[in-house]
């Protein structure tokens, strides 16, 4: 049975979904006015993994992602996250394109890095700003029932209107009252009311027709109104990262509970940041990497991806190239097995053992149910490569067993979403010596050819002359 850690009741709970065999789950996308840093990308890893493995146990999922691309203003360290520049203004000038077409580039950004990582699509990415209508609904029934108000074309939630305000973050008004940094807003009643909707300066770039004023929403509002347009009233899991708890989601509470009178979310998962030497990496701090700094160091999406499932995701992790070294290091080791096992199979080697892949299952299971505990299901896979490995070296891994290995390791890979090169890897000198071998054998120098065959072998390498060339695999 799958636990998972709820924020909001702070307790590992046993996953139940409303609706049998199916989960509706919504997670907080991306602001589309930089490029993605892999802090980020950790936060839509951990979307990724919790949806394999609900998919994995059997459930269906419809998974909704949202594209904030206005709204959300650039003091969001600041109290309510209503203060401030709006981001994608603010890069529209900086780069003096439109909104739009920074939304647009940064979207697409976003989309390729996560095919990159292999993080399944969401089976929908609705924009805020095609939602705009939806938002102006939601604030005018929050008005109508007397959660919200209106002053000089601002719309403002009354946040002492909410009882439960602070039952996410523990941000409640009491707590709140203690030393907090807020931004005073003269049209605000109360110091953390937040805002609903703002009135556009007339020279705003991006701004919409309203009951109150021409203006645009606040950040917080667009993700009730796409959640509740795709997944109800009530959804079984919302996902995003720690920072994005207070105020956003806790706001996100407020409203959608005000507007529907119905609970919102029944599960809370959040992913601990990633740190860099300490600090939380952050595209307003600049402290970030992206994926194609990962690249320009000769390391790979999968690294990446392999890194990031060593560590639990509620334990902040340090980014370090030596973590990383060593990600690509176990990548390699995987790999690398799974082309010995995919030669054993096709071949028709009979031996009088058979491996047990139950108990690799029932393991990896037992690690994935405890609040998707990857690195221990990680590391039950290593284990096994290991006792593999050393039957492998006596040849006892029989065609029958290497099938049932494959089936294993298909069926845990839809979970850890690895997409393995599929080639060894292969030292420089070693590639010197496959290449003297085949100018050897083009030359008809059949003795050369042998000897150079055998030094490879000797290096533990296996060199297999096949109809597309020559192959090579590390001997096992
Ligand atoms: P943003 O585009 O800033 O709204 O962030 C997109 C997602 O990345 C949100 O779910 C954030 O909570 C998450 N996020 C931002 N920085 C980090 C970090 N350093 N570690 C983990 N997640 C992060
Ligand atoms: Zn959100």
């Amino acid at each position: 049975m799958l636990s998972l850690y709820n924020t909001l009741s702070k307790t590992k709970q046993e996953f139940k979904s409303l609706n049998p065999g199916k989960v509706g789950m919504y997670t907080c996308g991306p602001t589309v006015y930089s490029y993605l840093h892999i802090g980020n990308i950790r936060a839509y890893l951990l979307s990724d993994t919790v949806r394999r493995y609900l998919e994995y146990i059997g459930y269906e999922v419809r998974l909704i992602k949202n594209i904030t691309d206005v709204g959300h203003l650039t003091d969001d360290d600041v109290a309510q996250g209503d203060s401030g520049e709006d981001k994608m203004v603010k890069a529209a000038e900086r780069e003096k394109k439109t909104p739009e077409e920074i939304a647009r580039f940064y979207e697409e950004y976003f989309k390729q890095t996560e095919k990159e990582l292999n993080i399944i699509p969401a089976h929908f990415f609705p924009r805020a700003t095609a939602h705009v209508p939806q938002m102006i609904k939601i604030i005018e029934g929050l008005i109508e029932k007397g959660y919200a108000y209106e002053k000089n074309g601002n719309v403002f939630f009354d946040v002492t209107k909410f009882e439960d305000y602070g039952k996410l973050s523990g941000n409640t008004l009491e707590n709140l009252k203690i030393g907090a940094r807020i931004e005073e807003h003269p049209d605000k009643k109360n110091a953390w009311d937040f805002a609903l909707w703002i009135k556009a300066p007339k020279e705003h770039a991006m701004k919409w027709e309203s009951p109150w004023s021409v203006g645009y929403p606040g950040w917080h509002i667009e993700c009730s109104a796409m959640s509740t347009e795709y997944l109800g009233n009530t959804i079984d899991i919302h996902t995003g990262g720690e920072d994005n708890i207070f105020p956003h989601q806790e706001a996100e509470i407020a409203q959608t509970e005000c507007y529907t009178g119905q609970k919102f979310v029944n599960f809370w998962v959040h992913t601990r940041h990633l740190l860099i030497d300490g600090k939380k990496m952050s595209k307003s701090k600049g402290n970030l990497f992206t994926l194609e700094d990962i690249k320009e160091k000769g390391f790979s999406a999968m690294d990446l991806r392999l890194l990031f499932l060593s560590s639990h995701y509620r334990s902040q992790t340090n980014f370090s190239w030596e973590a990383l070294e060593q990600a690509h290091k176990n990548i390699q080791r995987i790999n690398d097995f799974v082309l010995n096992i995919e030669a054993i199979a096709s071949r028709d080697l009979v031996s009088p053992k058979t491996i047990d892949t139950k108990a690799v299952v029932e393991k990896f299971e037992a690690a994935m149910d405890d609040d998707l505990n990857t690195p221990l299901a990680l590391s039950i896979f290593y284990g096994f490569i290991s006792d593999c490995n050393k039957l492998l070296a006596i040849n006892h891994i029989d065609s029958k067993s290497a099938h049932s290995i494959l089936t294993l390791w298909k069926k845990i890979n839809s979970v850890f979403g690895f997409i393995l090169s599929g080639q060894a890897e292969i030292p420089e000198e070693i590639k010197l010596l496959v290449k003297q071998r085949e100018e050897a054998r083009n030359g008809k120098d059949f003795k050369k050819s042998d000897d150079l065959r055998a030094l490879i072998e000797k290096h533990g390498f296996i060199l297999e002359d096949t109809k597309d060339g020559q192959k090579i695999r590390l001997a096992s």
